[in-house]
């Protein structure tokens, strides 16, 4: 349906097969929350659950907990999450942060792979990745890291020398979606393997792991999942890769009879593997809540509304685009596109404050970003409609009206 009024999407969020869910979350009145790509909001459910682990678990269960649910909660929480980027069960692992497990899964991939001596990722990848990827190289000797200039030029820097790709799924600043079954097919072709950083994709844009034959993979669930400040992020790797995987940070959670406390370490079987120390359990305890939430969601249905809000959003701007007046910087087709929506004007950081005065809360990217994140489960079509308002406003007053 095309939406040309404030009604239209009054109309569009009264048949929304996601309505109900956004009372689950403890939204601040009076907040057009646009930094669910940063930081989710808290959900009712997660704030239950924290309290029963602090009061139930800790405070009555004590070192019972850890034998009654603790010990499997990187397990199960992995399985859970699964299904929300085409992985099996038996796949996912929740643990450490997206930075540790990077550097985890880049040596591991690598000692799969040896005799090559090259990483690949692209200049502009998260810093995070690049810090990792310059690091993994710099521990295993004589590692070389190439940086594409972007995505299109990966296919130049993709031989047989090279025993890793690591690259992001949706670009953090941009939202372009890299195309990954291509890539990870361009990669295998030459007997490379492929990791993906999933944080701006998960419970964001479609992924299909297993479709895509895709080897390891990473990502934040404190971002679009809503499990917390500094939640534990999660690993991925296919199955067929298991037996011969080794990490480089092995530890008592991992190994295979943690319990014997053996002298010298033997993996456990499967992704378990890739656990290292002891995991924060009231973490874990808050992502747990939020996906009592996410178990619900439709993925279909969620993925068609971020479509239709993020569409609203770009043709509410439409006109300050052909005005010169904010450019886009996120791609047009919304094929191409996350779940957010970038933005570039030269005043890009006071245009964000002067957005947050007037209660629309969205984040500011160096040089001259703006972002705007498009989480379906909360936000509704009058959300964007009264955001994109407010952007016009404070684009076309300036961002200081009154000292101009
Ligand atoms: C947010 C983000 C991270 C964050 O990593 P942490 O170590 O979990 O803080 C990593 N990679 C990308 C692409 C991100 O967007």
């Amino acid at each position: 349906m095309s939406i040309t009024t404030r009604r239209d999407c009054e109309q569009a969020d009264s048949h929304d097969p996601l309505g109900t869910l956004r009372d689950r979350f403890l939204l601040p009145d009076g907040v057009v929350y646009l930094l669910g790509n940063s930081l989710g909001p808290l959900t009712e459910s997660a704030a239950a659950r924290v309290e029963r682990a602090v009061r139930g678990e800790w405070g009555e269960g004590l070192l019972r907990s850890w034998h009654e649910g603790w010990w499997d909660l990187p397990s199960s929480l992995g399985a859970r999450l699964a299904r929300l980027i085409g992985a099996g069960p038996d796949e996912v692992l929740v643990t450490d942060s997206t930075s540790v497990d990077l550097y985890k899964v880049i040596l591991a991939a690598a000692m799969l792979r040896p005799g090559r001596r090259a990483f690949v990722t692209v200049a502009d990848n998260f810093p995070t990745d690049l810090y990792m990827l310059d690091e993994a190289a710099a521990i295993h000797g004589d590692y070389e890291v190439r940086r594409a200039a972007n995505i299109e030029s990966l296919v130049d820097t993709i031989d047989e020398d090279v025993a890793v790709v690591e690259l992001t799924h949706v670009d953090y600043r941009t939202a372009r979606v890299a195309p990954m079954a291509e890539i990870t097919k361009l990669a295998h072709d030459c007997g490379a393997l492929v990791i993906w950083d999933l944080s701006h994709s998960i419970g964001a844009v479609p992924v299909d792991l297993g479709e895509c034959e895709a080897d390891f993979a990473v990502g934040c669930t404190y971002k679009y999942l809503n499990g917390g400040p500094g939640s534990p992020a999660f690993v991925f790797a296919a199955s067929r890769l298991h037996s011969e995987l080794l990490q480089p940070i092995p530890g008592w959670h991992g190994h295979a009879r943690p319990f014997a406390f053996e002298p010298f370490y033997d993996p456990a079987p499967g992704i378990r593997r890739f656990a290292s120390g002891s995991p924060p359990i009231l973490s874990l305890a808050a992502l747990a809540g939020s996906l009592d939430v996410w178990d619900l969601v439709d993925l279909g249905a969620l993925f068609e509304k971020s479509r239709s809000l993020s569409e609203l959003l770009i043709v509410r701007l439409e006109p300050l685009f052909s005005a010169g007046q904010i450019e886009l910087a996120s791609p047009r087709d919304v094929s191409q596109r996350g779940s957010h929506v970038a933005l570039r004007h030269r005043d890009a950081e006071a245009l964000v404050a002067s957005l947050a005065s007037r209660g629309v809360l969205a984040d500011f990217r160096e040089p001259d970003f703006i972002r705007l994140g498009i989480a379906p489960l909360y936000l509704r079509h009058v959300d964007i409609w009264d955001a994109a308002e407010a952007l016009a406003d404070v684009v076309t007053a300036g961002p200081n009206p009154q000292s101009a």
